[in-house]
């Protein structure tokens, strides 16, 4: 069987960092076109300034990657849906959880295969991490999520805007990892964001979560988006039984007891082009929303608070 042809929309950082270059390696896919309202592609394929305009010169395309921002998306995949394109989403979904639900049960109507990425999920010392939990259980948690937004989101100011996200963008990575190690749900019990005065999204969040366990592990969260210091990508947990370890490096890296045990390179992208497949091929959608449904909450029981004005 050849490689499936697939258009990737929305050319910026994440579609050229890793989109294209793992779709131009992969023995899966091929790249047929781009959609970019600025004009912007790739090798030689052809450019397209809208999605519609690709759907009708380019029918024989079957799959899209959307890698806009999260506010536009439903549009874009209800629409590749309609023109009865399989669909690859970045995350996050969507800023609403009723935007998200809405385009589960369309896909599922229409019968088009939807994936729902999480990258940060595709590391080894994740899922090694999710079977030390399953089997020890979990006494306590913390996760430390810090990063420049000046050095990951260059002059994007959509992240600022109303359903940008603000730093709850990178951490909800963090809670794509979390939800998928936990043995137990898990809630929000509190939050607190911090907002820059002159803007819409919160650059600082601070979470606390609670559970159904009898032993009442403590679990917490804290995002912020003003570390100039390199980035801070830490999952700290004590076991059940005593055992410390420390997921670090945005879920690459597992150190158990002081000994690191994993520590791969990141091949995220190239693990969720082949996973995919493999959904194309069952014809089944992956489309795991608990993520964002905890972002959601902590918006919903969020206590804001005005702090110093950002600038670029
Ligand atoms: P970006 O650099 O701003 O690129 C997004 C692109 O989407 C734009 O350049 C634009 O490209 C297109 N677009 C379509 N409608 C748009 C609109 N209304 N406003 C702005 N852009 C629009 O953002 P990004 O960093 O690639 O992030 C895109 C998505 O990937 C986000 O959901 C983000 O969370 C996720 N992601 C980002 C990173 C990262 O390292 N930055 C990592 C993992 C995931 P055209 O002009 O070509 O249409």
């Amino acid at each position: 069987m050849g490689r499936k042809k697939i258009a990737v929309i929305g050319i910026g950082k994440i579609a050229q960092d890793q989109h294209l270059p793992v779709i131009d390696k992969s023995a899966d896919f091929e790249l047929a076109a781009c959609v970019s309202q600025r004009g912007v592609g790739h090798r030689d394929v052809p450019v397209f300034r809208t999605a519609a305009e690709l759907y009708e010169k380019m029918p024989e395309v079957g799959l899209v990657s959307i890698c806009t921002p999260p506010g536009v998306r439903h549009a874009y995949v209800r629409e590749a849906i309609d023109a009865g394109k399989d669909v690859l989403l970045e995350k996050p979904p969507t800023p609403t959880i009723t935007e998200f639900q809405d385009l589960v049960a369309y896909g599922e109507k229409r019968g088009r295969v939807l994936f729902q990425t999480w990258h940060s999920r595709y590391n080894a010392a994740v899922d090694a991490t999710r079977k030390i939990l399953k089997k020890e259980g979990v006494a306590s948690l913390r996760i430390d999520w810090r990063e420049s937004v000046r050095k990951w989101h260059p002059g994007q100011d959509w992240v600022w805007e109303v359903g940008g996200f603000g730093v709850c963008d990178p951490g909800i990575n963090a809670m794509s990892i979390f939800t998928e190690i936990m043995p137990f749900p898990v809630f929000v019990e509190s939050s607190r964001l911090k907002f820059p005065a002159n803007r819409q999204t919160p650059v600082d969040v601070e979470i606390a979560f609670r559970s159904n366990e009898k032993h009442q592990p403590k679990m917490s969260a804290g995002f912020n988006w003003l570390e100039e210091s390199g980035e801070v990508w830490t999952i700290s947990i004590e076991t059940g039984k005593g055992t410390r370890l420390k997921l670090e490096k945005g879920g690459t890296v597992l150190v158990v007891d002081g000994e690191v045990k994993i520590a791969n390179p990141s091949e995220e992208y190239e693990a969720i082009y082949a996973r995919f497949a493999r959904l194309l091929k069952k014809k089944k959608s992956e489309m795991d929303g608990s993520p964002l449904l905890l972002i959601g909450d902590a918006f919903l029981l969020g206590a804001r608070e005005n702090v110093e004005e950002f600038h670029w």
